[in-house]
């Protein structure tokens, strides 16, 4: 095998010799220095390798082009400076996300990455800054209540049961003048809340999360001990299933001759719904909503569960939340029941929900008293809508009136170019949702 000198193979390469040493040492040969001799073989890979070099190291300077390293957190107008965008433009992006931000804080990490993808930037961020960030911004979790709805076949009791549980808890006092119908409720079991959801069935249920609106985290599947589970039984359990929900299975009008609540325990079993009893992890209880039998023993239970699911949300700062229903009521104008997920509503605060946006001009619980603010889980009515906004809309508190307004506006230019094209009115209530 013909040999060759290092600083040859160098002048043939066009290469220094220290390059060469340093890629043959790299692929394990033990040349001493440039007089040392190789095979001539080693040219071919030499060449390749140098090749490979070249390529790597102008993806790194590109790479380097585009990145941008972050030392402090940045704001709105900060990120928007960096990527050389409107930050009128980012605004309306954070909407489109559903993105809650604030204008005085810095935006949440993911958030950033994200819009500097969308430019072809990368992010770099500085020692533990990403995860510092993340922490302030969440500004400490605290526990908050339940969110509960009720599904099942129809006629098996479902609104016999949310009347029987509401009339249990609700003071009558608390009732004076509210005649309207409302679509959810918070009670107080133990010195603890659980909010109810009233939506009218699984269809308005899977609706609300077609809407990216999902505001359950208990579902309780009544099931009448006497008729057993019946085919809107297995659906409703699916969609809870599909949606990550925790189901509680109420056994009702155990008050029946005929009732055989053994029979549905079997009958679940068969869907994956196994009884505590049976070495499954289902809670069931007998209920008769009628009697209102067993009705403590189902908030108990729900109590329980809530507790092993460690339901937390942030307490401070601006408030995010879900319409769960809007009216025109005569006196007040345009009002919307809002389940608030994160954060404080106060009034005072300006929101965008969907196309419609507004200021918060004042608060009533949904038994009807004046209230100065609504924390996580709590059900509450607004008073200071712009327009009606559609049941399931995403509910956001913003700092500035004027980026409210921007965001309200451009959605609803987007909507009324779908409408152009042909599609649907907007929906009021939960019950539009299934007509
Ligand atoms: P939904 O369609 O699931 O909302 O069912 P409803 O709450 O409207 O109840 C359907 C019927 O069952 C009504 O006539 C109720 O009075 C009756 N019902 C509900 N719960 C019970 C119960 O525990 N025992 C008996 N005997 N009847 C009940
Ligand atoms: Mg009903």
């Amino acid at each position: 095998m013909a040999k060759i000198r290092i600083y040859k193979v160098a002048e043939q390469l066009g290469m220094p010799t220290h390059e060469v040493m340093d890629i043959l040492k790299a692929l394990g040969s033990d040349v001493k220095n440039h007089m040392s001799s190789i095979d001539e073989e080693y040219i071919e890979l030499l060449q390749e390798e140098r090749e490979y070099r070249k390529k790597e190291e102008e993806k790194n300077r590109k790479r380097k082009e585009r990145t941008i390293q972050l030392k402090e957190s940045p704001h709105l107008k900060d990120i928007a400076r960096l990527l050389d965008m409107h930050w009128e433009d980012i605004v309306i992006k954070l909407a489109d996300w559903n993105v809650i931000f604030d204008s005085k804080k810095p935006l949440p990490p993911l958030v950033v990455e994200r819009l500097a993808r969308e430019k072809n930037w990368e992010i770099i961020w500085e020692d533990s800054l990403r995860e510092k960030t993340i922490e302030a911004l969440q500004g400490g979790l605290g526990i908050r209540p339940p969110i509960v709805t009720v599904l099942g076949h129809v006629d098996h009791g479902k609104t016999t049961l949310l009347d029987a549980i509401r009339r249990s808890k609700v003071a009558q006092s608390e009732y004076g003048g509210i005649t309207q119908k409302i679509g959810a409720y918070q009670i107080e079991v133990s010195n603890k809340k659980i909010t109810f959801v009233d939506t009218p069935g699984h269809e308005a249920f899977t609706a609300m999360r077609a809407r990216g609106a999902q505001v359950t985290d208990i579902a309780i599947l009544v099931v009448a001990a006497d008729d057993g589970v019946m085919p809107q039984t297995i659906e409703a359990l699916q969609h809870a299933k599909a949606a990550d929900v925790s189901i509680i299975v109420a056994i009702n009008k155990i008050d029946k001759s005929g009732a055989n609540p053994d029979r549905i325990k079997q009958q679940l079993s068969d869907y994956g719904l196994v009884p505590e009893e049976w070495g499954g992890d289902t809670i069931f209880v007998n209920i008769s909503a009628l009697q209102k039998k067993g009705i403590n023993d189902l908030l108990e239970m729900i109590l329980l569960q809530a507790e092993l699911l460690e339901l937390k949300a942030r307490h401070q700062g601006y408030a995010t939340g879900t319409i769960i229903e809007s009216r025109l009521d005569r006196g007040k104008g345009p009002v919307a029941t809002v389940i608030v997920k994160e954060g404080t509503l106060k009034i005072g605060d300006f929101f965008v929900a969907g196309a419609t946006w507004g200021k918060v001009r004042s608060l009533f619980s949904v038994n009807g008293k004046k209230v100065k603010e609504a924390i996580p889980s709590m059900p509450v009515e607004i008073v200071g809508f712009s327009e009606l906004p559609p049941a399931g809309t995403q509910y956001m508190v913003i700092e500035d009136e004027k980026i409210a307004r921007l965001i309200a506006n451009q959605k609803q230019l987007k909507e009324r170019e779908k409408s152009l094209k042909g599609s649907s009115a907007q929906i009021t209530s939960l019950e539009e949702l299934l007509s």
